[in-house]
């Protein structure tokens, strides 16, 4: 024990460095969703999370979406404790056998108009637990996706990335323009 505390002294923690972040390529991201956000949203988009199943390696990246580096709240985008509130389903994981109901259930509280987000390879495919039997599947198998963000897990860039894809996705536009107009409703 005094062998291992010894040599944790010396050595300094083991973990790798972050990779530098990559200021220019945030910045020119940053004013494209804080544009598409302005034009498609009047400044607001709630999003729900929904672990379907996960290693939480995709939510760790999610997590740093709201840290001061990206700071998702600054283009009106963000994250809400009920699907009552919710425009977009950000869901990650593959659908495990128990999460199905859940997921389901959750999709329908959700208010029309609605996305779905699948984030992530288990998401998108099954990733590493395609074919376990405590699985359903990928997302698209028990919901309507409207979006895959691809990756293991998918960086915070790419999930911004994949979330103004969504935004100016001229189909989509359609029904967001729905969705300003249900907020502006009466
Ligand atoms: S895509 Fe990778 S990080 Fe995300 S849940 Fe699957 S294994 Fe984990």
């Amino acid at each position: 024990m005094r062998r291992l505390l010894l040599r944790s002294l010396v050595q300094g923690p083991l973990t790798e460095p972050a990779p530098p972040a990559d200021d220019a390529a945030l910045a020119e991201l940053a004013a494209r969703v804080d544009r598409a956000a302005r034009r498609r949203l009047g400044r607001t988009l709630a999003i729900r999370e929904v672990d379907a199943g996960s290693c939480n390696g995709c939510e760790l990246e999610i997590h740093a979406l709201g840290n001061v580096l990206y700071d998702l709240e600054r283009f009106g985008l963000r994250f809400v404790a009920s699907p009552r509130h919710a425009d977009v389903l950000l869901v990650t994981g593959p659908v495990t056998a128990n999460m199905r109901e859940a997921l389901e259930r959750t999709y329908q509280a959700t208010p029309d108009p609605k996305w779905v987000v699948a984030v992530g390879d288990c998401a998108r495919n099954g990733g590493v637990f395609a074919g376990s039997p405590a699985c359903v599947g990928r997302v698209s198998a028990v919901l309507p996706v409207d979006l895959h963000v691809p990756g293991c897990p998918p960086s915070p860039l790419v999930l911004l990335g994949g979330l103004l894809a969504l935004l100016e996705d001229v189909s989509t536009g359609v029904i967001m323009d729905q969705a300003r107009r249900k907020r502006e409703e009466p």
